[in-house]
């Protein structure tokens, strides 16, 4: 397993993590097979979408805090609960193939992890079975 840190700025935010998991690859030396991603958190997702225009994941974060605003008549006493529920909409995992040492995305596509209550530092764990 490997496994990659980033450390988020803001609350909400949306990073783009497709060139470190495309170095993991490449440092493991994995040639082809299905690379799984998961993000070990709460308050976290992990999601594949648009790579080039940044204000896609500007709405989506505009679109997801009219879902699920930061405040509300939330009771879990940490005062996250909007993070939390973001965390399981966008979701904890995703996956992409693997062909010829790299990752098979669409061109318009990147891996981006989702911060829903940063900063803090986080962690993507990468597993890639043979395949
Ligand atoms: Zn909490």
């Amino acid at each position: 397993m490997h496994k990659i840190k980033v450390q988020t700025t803001q609350q909400r935010e949306i990073l783009d993590v497709t060139q470190s998991v495309s170095r993991i690859l490449k440092e493991a030396g994995v040639m082809k097979g299905v690379c799984h991603l998961f993000v070990p958190h709460t308050t976290a997702g992990i999601a594949i979408n648009e790579n080039t225009d940044p204000n896609v994941r500007h709405d989506m974060l505009q679109a997801l805090d009219r879902m699920v605003p930061a405040a509300g008549e939330y009771l879990h006493a940490e005062g996250n609960s909007a993070a939390h529920i973001l965390a399981s909409i966008v979701g904890s995992s995703t996956m992409a193939f693997v062909e010829n040492g790299k990752l098979v995305l669409g061109a318009w596509q990147a891996i981006y992890l989702c911060e829903f209550d940063g900063p803090r530092m986080r962690t993507v764990l990468i597993k890639v079975l043979p395949g």
